[in-house]
């Protein structure tokens, strides 16, 4: 198996999976397809663009039998793309424990041909105690175990691509369940990881502790290919991919259509709440919503199903082309702030720091900077950090200037006159987002590649800004005992007064010469050099 990463932006990642039948494009959404009812045709799912879809082996067994080991998937469900099978992990959940074990199970996988396979496993679902947890990971662990036996003892050698494995990673909210886990299977060397059965999870909008888990299991195996049972939501959807998962599997399109509900790009809503349709699809372009609730009930699931599969894949396409502008953060922010649960998991992206790895060093396009919680994304993370080396000098006399509109600041005039007054001093512009800029370093990424807006306002915006903050903290502190000029505008001002007080606090704190000097649209360079 080879998974290919061509693009990334943050965890997410634009790669491609080989199986027998194809490729899968990832991110992927993978419909479920219901192996004795389903009401969407298959055929129709493939034209849609879904090249993948995921059965249950379980039922397939159940229903099929030997007829199943003689057609093979592909014939029983009539579907020439690529199949995935879940092993009866749902089923264990649904209904406790099924009357067929692992060994049988794999067997029954390898023998229908299907390109991925996952081990009959027992999620631990959400909410379950930790002493069952355990045993429920155990369990697991020990059916992947006598998988894998199975998987030695039919393995073929020739060139074709076999069935692929993921192993099923459970522990859920139990963390260290997840992590023990995730390196078991990654040792046994699983080239595929499944994390299982968020479902209720999800369907709790339980989206910060969603986060925690996929975040536990990428630091524990950053590189390999992660699945994503259960999620098929259009918010779940840009957040799995921005933490990393490259595929989700999931029935809510079905199961949202059964119960009259109607996707859209923040979730779903009531057909009978909607006068107008908020979407351009063939069926939201063929029937009012009127026209729609008077049709009979086989003909509304058929519909609002295709209608719910137009949104995932519209979801998982804006998303990828959000990894390719390099603007997968200004996605994700605007998508939380359409749901507070959203924007609860964004908010811990600040501690996630192997999103920086998936960040692309330089971009194209100049990234924006739109609330103070944008001073956390990697790019600003990263350039704050490599910065810090650059504020060590030799040099007795700094500096300190707002960011001008000109970019790279040592481009713009205000630059050129301070530095024509202090020939014998190193000039540093900042900005609230990145911290204190050396002018000489003022046209990396993104120091000159970046949109701000910023509230000025309100008399405590600064308090936003710890990073900040902390950037000036360093400053001054590597720099005790110089002469300092601040030419502060009013967001620096801000910050002195809540952080540091007085012009005479600071100078005391840091024992340096410190001036403070207001910034004015047209500041006088006459006042400033009175200053040196
Ligand atoms: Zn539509």
């Amino acid at each position: 198996m080879s998974f290919e990463v061509r693009y990334s932006d943050l965890g997410g990642r634009i790669g491609k999976l080989n199986t027998a039948h194809g490729i899968i494009d990832t991110p992927a959404f993978i419909p479920v397809v219901h192996p004795i009812n389903q009401i969407v045709d298959v055929k129709l799912l493939k034209k849609m663009g879904f090249g993948a879809i995921i059965t249950n082996a379980y039922i397939t067994l159940k229903h099929y039998g030997d007829n199943a080991r003689k057609k093979g998937i592909h014939r029983i469900i009539d579907f020439d793309g690529i199949v995935m099978t879940d092993s009866g992990g749902y089923q264990v959940l649904e209904y406790g424990n099924i009357d067929i074990g692992p060994i049988e199970m794999a067997k029954f996988e390898i023998d229908i041909k299907t390109d991925i396979a996952v081990p009959l496993d027992k999620p631990t679902g959400f909410g379950l105690e930790y002493s069952k947890a355990i045993k429920y990971v155990n369990q697991t662990i020990s059916n992947v175990k006598e998988t894998v036996e199975v998987i030695k003892n039919n393995s073929c050698n020739t060139n074709e691509i076999n069935t692929i494995w993921a192993a099923p990673v459970q522990g859920a909210e139990h963390l260290d369940l997840v992590e023990q886990s995730a390196k078991l299977f990654d040792n046994m060397n699983f080239k595929l990881m499944a994390l299982g059965s968020p479902v209720e999870l999800m369907e709790a909008y339980e989206f910060a502790k969603l986060s925690e888990i996929i975040c536990t299991l990428k630091k524990t195996i950053p590189s390999k290919p992660i699945h994503l049972f259960g999620a098929g939501h259009p918010l779940t959807i840009p957040l799995a991919v921005a933490l990393g998962c490259d595929m989700f599997d999931s029935a809510s399109y079905i199961l949202y259509a059964k119960d009259n509900r109607y996707m859209h790009s923040n979730g779903t809503t009531r057909l009978e709440e909607i006068t107008y349709f908020p979407c351009s699809c063939s069926i939201c372009n063929s029937y009012t919503p009127h026209e729609l609730l008077e049709t009979t009930e086989i003909e509304r699931i058929i519909q609002l199903s295709l209608h719910n599969l137009y949104v995932l894949k519209k979801e998982v396409n804006s998303v990828k082309q959000s990894i390719l502008d390099g603007r997968l953060w200004e996605y994700i922010m605007s998508k939380a702030h359409n749901h507070p649960k959203l924007m609860d998991a964004v908010r811990l992206f600040k501690n996630f720091d192997y999103l920086e790895d998936g960040t692309p060093i330089y971009k194209n396009k100049a990234i924006y900077f739109n609330e103070p919680y944008d001073q956390y994304r990697p790019e600003a993370k990263r350039f704050r950090k490599m910065v810090t080396k650059y504020i060590i000098n030799n040099k007795n006399k700094l500096i300190l200037y707002p960011e001008t509109k000109i970019h790279p600041f040592y481009s713009s005039k205000n630059f050129i006159k301070i530095k024509e007054l202090f020939s014998d001093g190193e000039v540093f512009s900042y900005n609230p987002f990145l911290g204190v800029i050396p002018a000489e370093i003022s046209d990396i990424f993104p120091a000159s590649h970046n949109i701000i807006s910023i509230e000025n306002d309100s008399q405590s915006f600064a308090a936003n800004y710890s990073t900040f903050v902390d950037a000036m903290k360093f400053f001054l502190k590597v720099n005790q005992g110089k002469n300092i000029i601040i030419i502060a505008n009013e967001f620096m001002k801000q910050i002195i007064h809540y952080f540091f007080y007085s012009q005479e606090n600071i100078i005391k704190i840091f024992n340096s010469n410190i001036k403070i000097v207001d910034y004015k649209e047209n500041i006088l360079f006459d006042e400033i050099s009175e200053i040196q």
